[in-house]
């Protein structure tokens, strides 16, 4: 009889996949994990029942999350990573030349697992003479900071349980203290159809703290309910106006291998369907009507 795994991550719509084997399940002081091994996405970790990353599409988002960032910032040098424990994120970054980057994650079982069943996503991320790894709260780790960094992702859980903290006022007031002027911060705002106040509601946080916040979006196979967001926040960069020549001399010079991003998706992703726009539109007439209120 084929085991199934149904995702609970929605309250009305569920996905379903066909499991080959459990190869982990368990519980960590933070959430529930599992590591199944599917017919149709190969390995896949799931925490407190919500798909995070597969095998077989993990590339498209975290190339998405960080090759963006990467190829807007003109010189990035220190990059930090809150969440990311499957270490997809930190391979990614590695592929381009900076100094250090920092890969914050609150569940140290996490990188464990990640390392032992997920060696296909994480690579070689955690060995690298680059990586400094913490196991802390990102929400905690930000307050102790005082040299800036150049860019921000912010490659957490949905907003419940221990990423809760990761959404709030607070936590990008700190992030801006820490990121250098022309600094950059990226995260993920789940599906444009099933999850729009997340989208929406991380956009106009944003709007309170950087001049140019931007969402983008990407098609993820798991990460179901359409078209899936991202948001870019900067005060300097805008990631749109960045001339597609530049950046495909810049992709060309590094020669990095990537699977989904290149110089012209990253010029598509912010161009964003009406639905999307047109709440867009909303919330800035509200914010113009309060700014101009006496
Ligand atoms: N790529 C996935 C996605 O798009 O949803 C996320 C991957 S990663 C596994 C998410 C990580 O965020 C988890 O390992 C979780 O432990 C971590 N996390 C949640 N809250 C955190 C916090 N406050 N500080 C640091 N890490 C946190």
């Amino acid at each position: 009889m084929p085991k199934w795994f149904s995702e609970t991550l929605h309250p009305s719509v569920r996905q379903t996949l066909k499991i080959k084997e459990i190869l982990y399940s368990g519980k960590t002081p933070f959430q529930k994990v599992q590591i199944l091994n599917t017919e149709q996405f190969g390995k896949v970790l799931v925490l407190d029942g919500v798909i995070q990353t597969t095998e077989k599409d993990e590339f498209i988002y975290h190339e998405m999350m960080t090759q963006v960032p990467l190829f807007s910032h003109p010189n990035p040098r220190r990059v930090l990573v809150i969440g990311g424990g499957d270490g997809g994120i930190v391979r990614e970054i590695l592929k381009h030349p900076i100094e250090e980057v920092y890969l914050v994650e609150i569940d140290e079982q996490v990188m464990t697992l990640s390392k032992k069943y997920l060696r296909a996503i994480c690579k070689g991320a955690f060995k690298d003479s680059r990586t400094r790894v913490r196991v802390e709260d990102g929400a905690q780790f930000i307050t102790e900071q005082t040299d800036p960094f150049d860019i921000v992702m912010i490659d957490s859980t949905d907003p419940i349980g221990p990423a809760k903290v990761l959404f709030s006022k607070k936590f990008y007031q700190g992030i801006k203290r820490i990121l250098n002027p022309a600094g950059i911060l990226v995260r993920q705002t789940g599906s444009t159809v099933f999850q729009p106040n997340e989208w929406m509601g991380n956009y106009h946080q944003l709007k309170g703290f950087f001049s140019q916040v931007h969402p983008f979006v990407i098609a993820v196979p798991t990460y179901i309910g359409g078209f899936f967001s991202l948001v870019f926040a900067s005060d300097q960069i805008d990631p749109r106006a960045l001339d597609l020549t530049m950046l495909k001399a810049r992709y060309g010079e590094l020669q990095l291998k990537t699977r989904y991003y290149n110089p012209e998706i990253h010029q598509s992703c912010f161009r964003l369907p009406e639905y999307m726009k047109s709440r867009l539109l909303v919330e800035e007439m509200s914010q113009n009507a309060v700014n101009s209120t006496p």
